[in-house]
């Protein structure tokens, strides 16, 4: 990462939070932590600051096109590009009731598809030859699993696909985008349902390592795609999920 201008949708927290940790360690320029939850993103940007490393909070709803111009724009004028997006920010379709309700679907749809098309549309107008984007999807973007609201299913296969498509389009233009799938991790903010002992037990029976993953061990797949060490690696998934769909 030494040398890089790096911004992390979702970055306040989760997997996003390790892999800004990771970039910072790793010899970032700037790490820019993109997030709704401004507090806990400052609060990440000057633990980095005490690294030595910089980090940079900002406020962006990842659904809102103009709130991507005016981020964009700002770490171009420090810096005239970016090297790494990483389209991290999600939210969860493990809810208990309705799973067929609508204002969910359309939540759903907004922040973890629409978030990502956006992510990849201002971010391939400010990157050059050897960049990349990273795209996280899900397991849920592989397989299906009964107690979620389908709408997770649906918004992280489109990351995948949306992904692939836009490998084929910018190849040409030396910027590589991939999709990384993590399996059962530490909850997500908005998880309900899977935070539940008995739920996550079961869960973990059908993974044949028998554990979750851990944050940085999905960082660690994410920075091998964001790095220069994946140079001919574009349009591709990569799964970190203990084996989880491998049976
Ligand atoms: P998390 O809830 O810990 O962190 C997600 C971050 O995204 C939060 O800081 C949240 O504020 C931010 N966010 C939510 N909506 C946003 C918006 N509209 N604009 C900007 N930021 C927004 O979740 P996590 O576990 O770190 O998940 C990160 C990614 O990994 C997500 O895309 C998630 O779907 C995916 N994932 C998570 C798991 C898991 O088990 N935790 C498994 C597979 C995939």
């Amino acid at each position: 990462m030494a040398g890089k201008v790096v911004l992390v949708t979702g970055g306040a927290n989760g997997v996003g939070a390790a892999f800004a940790r990771l970039a910072a360690a790793e010899g970032a320029t700037e790490v820019v932590i993109a997030d709704v939850l401004t507090d806990d993103a400052t609060a990440l940007a000057e633990e980095l600051g005490r690294t030595g490393a910089r980090g940079v909070a900002a406020h962006l709803d990842v659904t809102d096109d103009a709130a991507w111009a005016r981020v964009v724009a700002q770490v171009l004028g420090r810096h005239g590009r970016i090297d790494v997006i990483v389209n991290n920010a999600g939210i969860s379709g493990a809810i208990p009731g309705d799973l067929y309700d609508q204002d969910r679907w359309d939540q759903l749809i907004a922040v973890n598809c629409t978030g990502v098309f956006l992510g990849i549309k201002h971010g391939v107008r400010a990157m050059g030859r050897g960049s990349s984007i990273v795209n996280i999807s899900s397991i849920a973007g592989l397989v299906g699993h009964a107690g979620l609201h389908l709408g997770y299913n649906a918004s992280k296969g489109a990351v995948r696909l949306m992904t692939k498509g836009a490998a084929a389009r910018h190849g040409v233009d030396g910027i590589r985008i991939n999709s990384v799938h993590p399996g059962l991790l530490p909850p997500m903010v908005s998880s309900e349902t899977t935070q539940e002992p008995g739920k996550r037990s079961g869960i973990l029976e059908q993974v044949p390592l028998r554990r979750q993953g851990e944050l940085l061990e999905v960082a660690r797949a994410i920075l091998f795609l964001a790095s220069d060490e994946s140079s001919y690696v574009t349009g591709a998934e990569l799964v970190v999920d203990g084996g989880y769909t491998c049976v």
